[in-house]
């Protein structure tokens, strides 16, 4: 049977709902990704590491939030890219609020919210905050991504060959681009990968958003030495890690 929710008839998701399967969330965004990635980047990674952890863990996954929170300079490169396309907070809070109320009033208890934008997170967590304060322990909510579970060897081992910047400027870097490699390769343009300076990081943030705060290509660290196998290490790892954290907490 598919793990794809939209692709089940209500009978199947029922049964799922039943057994106590967990439903997953995936959240991404709309966003520039420099001149080599797709605007969709996090929206595939998202969709990526959740169909992969429900085949592990019998989940089921839950049409994805294909937009999210606005993209800041300095971790996403801002919002005077065109095809960056952000939703409010506010925005985001209701659409996320209103699928996992609908989600625990089906019946589903067990619930992973897999957001894969590094400014969704406190709007995701006010969601989750604001619907199980209404609904109690109907439900157990989880919110994770792919980064903070990947354990230190990993990343060492992921950047022998250029330093790790931190993951705020990980965008459109090696660690997006190693796992568009090796999850979705026709939508990588190696041929325009460009070895930009990085942008340099400033202590505090400006509105309105000043042009040149980050460099033209939008990639704020090089891309440089990714690959398809340093993705395919992430994903092992990052994979073993949140089907821990689902044994665990969801009994
Ligand atoms: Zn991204």
């Amino acid at each position: 049977m598919t793990i794809r929710m939209s692709e089940m008839t209500w009978m199947e998701f029922n049964s799922k709902i039943k057994e106590g399967a967990v439903t997953i969330l995936p959240i991404g965004a709309c966003e520039q990704h420099g001149p080599h990635l797709p605007l969709n980047v996090d929206t595939v990674l998202a969709q990526g590491f959740a169909e992969r952890l429900a085949e592990r863990i019998g989940g089921v996954v839950a049409p994805a939030i294909n937009y999210g929170y606005r993209s800041k300079p300095l971790s996403g490169g801002g919002p005077l890219f065109p095809g960056t396309v952000d939703l409010s907070g506010e925005t985001l809070i209701r659409l996320t609020f209103d699928i996992l109320e609908e989600l625990i009033k089906d019946g589903v208890r067990n619930i992973l919210v897999l957001s894969c934008h590094f400014e969704n997170e406190a709007f995701v967590c006010e969601a989750v905050d604001l619907v199980t304060q209404k609904y109690g322990d109907r439900a157990k909510v989880l919110i994770a991504n792919w980064w903070d579970p990947i354990p230190e060897e990993i990343i060492s081992k992921v950047f022998d060959e250029v330093p790790f910047p931190g993951w705020a400027f990980e965008h459109a870097a090696v660690t997006e681009t190693s796992l568009m490699m090796a999850m979705a390769p026709e939508l990588v343009h190696e041929d325009r990968m460009v070895d930009t300076q990085g942008a340099t990081p400033c202590p505090y943030h400006i509105y309105p958003v000043p042009k040149g705060a980050v460099p033209d290509t939008g990639v704020l660290a090089p891309a440089r030495s990714s690959s398809a196998a340093r993705g395919q290490i992430i994903i092992d790892s990052v994979l073993i890690e949140l089907e821990k954290i689902c044994k665990k907490e969801f009994k």
